[in-house]
Order: structure tokens, then sequence, then C-alpha cells
């Protein structure tokens, strides 16, 4: 897959091969300072490279001044129907403004805001929606909807290109999975501009993760992407952060933090594995480096499966093995397997060691 144009998103690098971009967006009421300012604190500290918010009032785009001053990452503004608060988001600093051409009110009032990001240097993202195409799509959106998602997104490329604007990435979202993943895959051999990927409105903690693993990890895997968010119905923002990093993590195109690798158990079980398993779930949380950690239901292939983790634990009915990178620590009571993992852990890491 050919590498895009690169954009900066407050200092962020956006496709040309930078590293793929984690965003999000706040589920609070953007004018509402405290709320937003902790709910920005939260997902940055879970990882977040980029958060949008939404900028329906103007209040909120008021309210912008103070959280691009106060915000520990970019800040893009989400705007719909309204060009004057696009102009307005601009103003106040946002460093990124998130714009569906097809909803602004036409070609001229789209320009009033290009030349407003010209004159500040905003970078743009042009985002079409399966669920606001414009009008005369509507009947190839019925006969072919992935051609009608990439045909909007080409022609507002083209208004932009026309304005002489080239600061922007390109959403395509829709609900449908294999529309997201047919469109983008489209998309991307016709233009040469970074993506954004998303599954819109993709559903629950549960069914939503998956749903953006499956789509988005596909695109990803083929080289496809440059910035992505996850959209979960949770009132916690962060957890979309989590979900992002999983499936970057799993593709291996991002570090962050401890990999945990857990068998799924069976039959040969003799433990509490449930709770062992979510313990040192929690406890990794507090380590930064990318170490793989391994717990495992018995030793029958135990340690031979999981020699590639830098440590592991294989429980037992009485007594469970430490083990790193396939050898053997120690033995200890199954009751003391978390607690002597996360010993070997730390005296690793005060040797001076690192992964
Ligand atoms: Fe079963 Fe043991 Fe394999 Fe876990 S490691 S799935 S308990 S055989």
């Amino acid at each position: 897959m050919a590498s895009t144009r690169q954009i900066t998103v407050g200092g962020v690098p956006i496709g040309g091969g930078a590293p793929v971009a984690v965003q999000t967006m706040t589920k609070t009421e953007t004018a509402n300072l405290q709320a937003t300012m902790a709910q920005i604190h939260r997902v940055a500290e879970a990882g977040a490279d980029l958060v949008r918010v939404a900028v329906p009032r103007e209040q909120d785009a008021e309210a912008l001044k103070t959280i691009v001053a106060e915000s520990p990452i970019p800040i893009i503004a989400d705007i719909h129907f309204n060009h004057t608060l696009a102009i307005k988001a601009i103003e106040a600093g946002a460093h990124c403004v998130r714009l569906n051409p097809g909803n602004i009110g036409g070609p001229d009032k789209v320009a009033e805001v290009i030349a407003a990001a010209n004159k500040t240097g905003t970078p743009m993202r042009i985002g079409v929606n399966s669920g606001s195409l414009p009008k005369h799509l509507r009947d190839l959106e019925f006969e072919n909807p992935v051609e009608a998602l990439v045909t909007a997104a080409v022609e507002f490329v083209e208004l932009m290109e026309r304005l002489d604007f080239t600061n922007f990435k390109v959403s395509m979202k829709s609900t449908s999975v294999p529309n997201t993943i047919a469109s983008n895959r489209l998309l991307a051999e016709r233009i040469p501009y970074p993506l954004h990927l998303g599954i819109t409105e993709a559903g629950t903690k549960w069914a939503g993760s998956l749903k953006s693993a499956v789509g988005l990890g596909t695109l990803l895997a083929d080289g496809v992407g440059d910035t992505v968010r996850i959209s979960l119905s949770t009132f916690h923002a962060e957890e979309e952060v989590k979900v992002a990093w999983e499936i970057l993590k799993a593709l291996k195109l991002r570090e962050r933090g401890p990999v945990l690798i857990a068998c799924p158990t069976c039959g040969r079980l003799q433990f509490d594995m449930d709770s062992v398993v979510a313990e040192v779930e929690r406890r990794l949380e507090a380590y930064e480096d990318p170490i793989e950690v391994s717990v495992l239901g018995c030793a029958v292939n135990g340690i031979g499966e999981a020699r590639h983790a830098d440590f592991g634990i294989t429980g037992a009915k009485d007594a469970g093995m430490i083990f790193s990178k396939g050898e053997p620590l120690k033995k200890v009571p199954t009751d003391q397997l978390v607690d002597e993992l996360f010993v070997e852990i730390d005296r690793y890491y005060a040797s001076g060691k690192k992964v």
C-alpha cells in the first residue's frame, strides 16, 4: 500500500508512514468545562493521541479557547450544519476541524471555512457518513452503497483541491463493516490523503469492540488507515481508547504497555484462573514497557506454547511454576503465584534490564 501524504494535527503526524494515531471523542456537553476537561485528561492517560469534541452551539465554540489551552493532547472540533461555528472553532485555536461538506450549506460556505483554515494553517477532517450522503447520490446509494460513499468522498476531495487546500484527512463511515472495508480500500487507491477509520454507531462495548476490531483490523492489516476512532455506546470514552490500542497492539502496529496472554482453559484446569488473570491484568496496568506476560492453566503444553513470553505462570491444584522465556524459574504454592510473578518481574527491572 502506497504511503499517503502527511498532515500534522497539533504536533501529531497523521499519514505518510507515521504511527497510526489513536483518537476518541468526549461524551460530555463541551461547554461544561469541568466535565469535558476531566474526560480529556482520562482519555489522554489511557493513550489517546487526539480528542474530538462536539461543537453544536456558540457556547461550545467559546469553551474551545480554554479547552485548547488546557488540554494535554490536540483538540479536534466536530462541526455539523453551521459553517460559522467551524470558523469560530478555527479562530478559537482548534487543532483540527471535522466537517461534512455535505451538510454545511453548499460550496460557498465550505470555501469560507477553508479560507479561515488557510489563514491559521488549521488542518481539516473531511467526513462522509453513510447516513448523510448528498442528494444526487441517493439512487447510487441504493444500488451500490460502497460506490456512493467513495464518490461522495472523492467529490469532496475535488472540492478541497479546487479551493487549493490539501491540509486534510478523509473519513468515510458506515454502520456496515463490509461496506466500511470495501469503501476504504477503494478510496485508498483513489486519493493520496490520510484516512481516518471508524465504524459508526458500532454499538455496545462488547459488540462494538468486535465489529471495530474486524473492520478496522482488516483495513489496518492491509496498510489502510492512518488514525482510528472506536465508537462505543459507553459514557467512558477511555474505553474506546483501550480498544483502539488493543487492535493496534494485536497487529503489532504500535506498542503500549504489557501484553497479557492467557489460555482459554479446559478440563485440565485445577485452580481459580479467572481471578488470577484479572489480578495479573490489574497489576500490569502499573507497567509501561511492552513486556509479554503469559498465564496458563496447566503445564501440559504451557511453557512451550508461551516460550516467547517474557514472564509467565502455569497453575496447578497446589503448586504452580513461574517461568521466563520458556525456562522454569521456580515452583511456588498456587495462592502465591501472582505475588511471586511480580517479584520476578520487579527483580528483572531492578537489575536494570529492559525488554
Ligand atoms: Fe487447558 Fe492447560 Fe491448555 Fe490451559 S494451558 S487450555 S488448562 S491444556
